[in-house]
């Protein structure tokens, strides 16, 4: 095994070479990871399934379906992407040509949980190949499986030089973290993200840091109740509850509570049948940490739907708890997993109020046919990205960015910001030899700054 100290110099003397600057030397690797996606699906699938027994139609259509279309959409668009961009000129610097220019920022390390394994560790390459970077991956020791498919799969397609897995937990990210690499894309828990972040300023390195956090979901009156509740049950327990961008919570205007909490209970048997636990589409909770974790925060009194679990297989039935009140254990910090507290609210101003009391959410989701109170929502609260009337399908659109905002991180990635994401722009301006206008060489008088205070105002 080649240690992380050697890949990167090997890493920066491939760079240094300038083979990453050709856009079709881009495209050609882009390639090369369709390829290997295409051609090892089901390897893929089948680790994912061996480490949280996750549904291969999931595995397909919120990974690696997901990898494969942003894949496409780069390889179409790279080229317009990487091109010089013209900009105005400023009176100041007449005659001058103005362009911005994007470089690749170099060796970029990638630092991914395991939550959606293959996802989040290859989306991100995406972008540091389109934009001309080498990388190393760090997924996560949560998903041994998985990092260990990703990490034969990348070491047979590509040179080491170019991009490279190193599988690992704390002990291994962590030294990572302490070689200077050019740029840094984690994403994980708001805990890490702080000591990412710390790190990253040892070597002044620019971070993307992809956080969670406690993403509401707001329930109107004027919704649609029914289709409501099975696009919410929809993206709260696909992979069981482990998604950044689920609905961690519930916010039901007064009045609806009942007939809404039946159409959500209706939906999960739709969904998964009476016993989830035999339902093939249903997944495991990662680890026992974690279900140790989330059983506690189920509080059996408040249980309306669900709440069984078998620590053997670390299942945990889709739950849902009703009367919670923000003093509750469930409400105090990210639920990844699935349990769904439903709260009431008496007016859309009193639940702006409530969440924006507490950090900014990476997501938003709002069900309303309310104009005004969409607006008003959208307006007044803070979130990373979201939805009206649906809840994570917002992540199938390459053309909307995705990150998030204070305690749920910052940058963005997805389509042409995961380009953006990595690279540098440089802003060049080119002038003449002539004219020279000497307004602004010394010595000064009062008729140069007259004339400066015409210009600069
Ligand atoms: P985590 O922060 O524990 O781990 C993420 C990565 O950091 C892993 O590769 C891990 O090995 C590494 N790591 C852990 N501790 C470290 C340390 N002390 N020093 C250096 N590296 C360390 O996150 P997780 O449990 O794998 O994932 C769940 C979290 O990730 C949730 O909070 C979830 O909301 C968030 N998440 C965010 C997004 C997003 O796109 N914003 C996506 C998925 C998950």
């Amino acid at each position: 095994m080649i240690a992380p100290e050697q890949i990167l110099e090997q890493q920066r003397a491939f760079f240094a070479s300038g083979k990453t600057k050709d856009i079709s030397f881009r495209i050609k690797q882009l390639e090369t990871l369709r390829k290997l996606l295409q051609v090892n699906e089901k390897a893929l699938i089948e680790a994912v399934h061996q480490d949280f027994k996750k549904p291969p139609f999931e595995t397909y259509g919120t990974e690696i379906g997901l990898v494969l279309s942003e894949l496409s959409f780069a390889i179409k668009n790279v080229e317009s992407w990487a091109k010089p961009q013209s900009v105005s000129s400023s009176l100041v610097n007449f005659p001058s040509k103005n362009y911005m220019l994007t470089e690749p920022y170099g060796n970029a390390l990638i630092i991914s949980p395991w939550n959606y394994p293959v996802m989040l560790a290859l989306l991100p390459l995406v972008g540091a190949l389109a934009a001309g970077n080498t990388a190393v991956i760090k997924p996560s020791e949560l998903t041994p499986n998985t990092s260990a498919v990703l990490e034969e799969l990348i070491r047979s397609h590509f040179e080491t030089e170019l991009v490279s897995v190193i599988e690992g937990g704390v002990e291994e990210s962590q030294l990572l973290l302490s070689l200077p690499f050019n740029y840094i894309f984690f994403t994980g828990s708001t805990r890490v993200g702080k000591i990412i972040m710390k790190a990253a300023a040892e070597n002044l390195t620019p971070v993307t840091l992809e956080l969670g956090g406690k993403s509401p979901c707001i329930v109107d009156a004027s919704a649609n109740l029914e289709i409501s509740a099975k696009r919410i049950v929809w993206g709260k327990f696909v992979n069981a509850g482990q998604t950044c961008v689920a609905p961690d919570y519930l916010m039901v205007e007064r009045g609806i509570k009942e007939e809404f909490t039946g159409y959500l209970e209706q939906a999960i048997t739709q969904l998964y049948g009476e016993d989830p636990e035999q339902s093939p589409d249903y997944p495991r909770v990662i680890n026992r940490d974690h279900f140790d974790r989330l059983s506690t925060l189920i509080d059996p009194e408040k249980v309306i739907t669900g709440g069984q679990t078998n620590a053997e297989s670390n299942y945990i039935a889709p739950t849902i708890m009703t009367d919670i009140t923000w003093d509750d254990p469930v409400m105090q910090d990210e639920i990844f997993g699935p349990i769904l507290p439903v709260l009431e609210y008496q007016s859309v101003d009193d639940c702006i109020q409530t969440i924006n009391s507490y950090p900014r959410p990476l997501a938003l989701y709002l069900f309303c046919s309310d104009a005004q109170i969409e607006q008003k929502v959208l307006n007044e609260v803070s979130f990373g990205g979201g939805a009206v009337n649906d809840t994570i399908a917002q992540l199938g659109n390459h053309h909307l960015s995705f990150g998030g905002v204070g305690a749920s991180g910052f940058g963005s990635y997805h389509g042409k910001a995961s380009f953006d994401s990595f690279s540098h722009k440089k802003s060049v301006m080119k002038k003449p030899f002539w004219p020279d206008i000497p307004v602004r060489y010394a010595p000064y008088d009062d008729l140069k700054l007259n004339l400066v205070k015409k210009v600069l105002k």
